[in-house]
């Protein structure tokens, strides 16, 4: 998979897309990453990237002239543009695998107030928002679609790091899990996992996913409109 990103920090991208399993993934060529710096975009002397909002109010926006030249440039036929923004529908573990069945992402980055409403308009396939909460620019939000994504395609995790029976796998939490020592501190690991039967095990995992999940995620159990009709 290609991914090229459009950002004011290209600085931040290194470290976290560096290390471990995003690391191995870009060496063995099953992610393509390219970290754009905005302002290569912007033609004035100070490489300006924002101005201020028509109206009024607080703070800057991000101008439309550099954005719209960038991914004009960077967009190929197969490319989903997509913004990262607040007001964006919620990422989660569905939409990590909708986007690992594409080949080319381009991530649009945003800081100050945003983006002007014709990027939004004209440019974005999709936006996506990472939470309910607002942090200062896009380049947390496009790791963590980043990374979420990445670790989905194939050949990425070796068997022992499988997301088969991770957490939203089911649309449940993952069970409890423990290693050796069987007995820790007086706290001992349930008697089912050691036992070697596995039919047993898996009937406890599935029972266990099943009330954590209902305990602390009840809404990931509540049938979807799509599975009512
Ligand atoms: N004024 C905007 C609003 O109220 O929705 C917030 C802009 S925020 C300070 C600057 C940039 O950070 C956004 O354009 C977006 O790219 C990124 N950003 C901040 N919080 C985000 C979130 N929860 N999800 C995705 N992107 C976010």
């Amino acid at each position: 998979m290609k991914i090229d990103v459009l950002t004011l920090f290209p600085a931040m991208f290194a470290g976290p897309l560096d290390e471990s399993i995003i690391k191995r993934a870009r060496k063995k060529g099953l992610l393509d990453l390219n970290v754009h710096d905005l302002r290569g975009w912007a033609h004035d002397r100070h490489k300006t990237v924002d101005d201020r909002p028509f109206g009024g109010g607080p703070g800057m926006l991000m101008k439309p002239g550099p954005i719209f030249e960038a991914v004009e440039t960077l967009r190929r036929e197969a490319t989903r543009v997509i913004l990262l923004s607040p007001a964006g529908r919620k990422f989660d573990q569905n939409i990590a695998r909708e986007l690992a069945e594409q080949t080319d992402l381009l991530l649009v980055t945003g800081h100050y107030e945003g983006f002007d409403e014709r990027v939004r308009i004209a440019l974005a396939d999709d936006e996506l928002s990472i939470g309910d909460y607002v942090l200062t620019n896009g380049a947390l939000p496009a790791m963590v679609v980043i990374d979420a994504v990445t670790r989905l395609l194939p050949g990425v995790l070796g068997d022992d790091e499988s997301s088969r029976d991770e957490s939203f796998s089911h649309g449940m939490l993952e069970y409890p899990q423990y290693t050796r020592p069987a007995e820790f501190r007086g706290m001992k690991a349930p008697d089912v996992l050691v036992s070697g039967n596995h039919a047993e095990i898996e009937k406890w995992r599935r029972e266990q996913a099943r009330v954590r999940t209902a305990e602390r995620r009840p809404d990931l159990l509540k049938p979807t409109t799509k599975d009512n009709l």
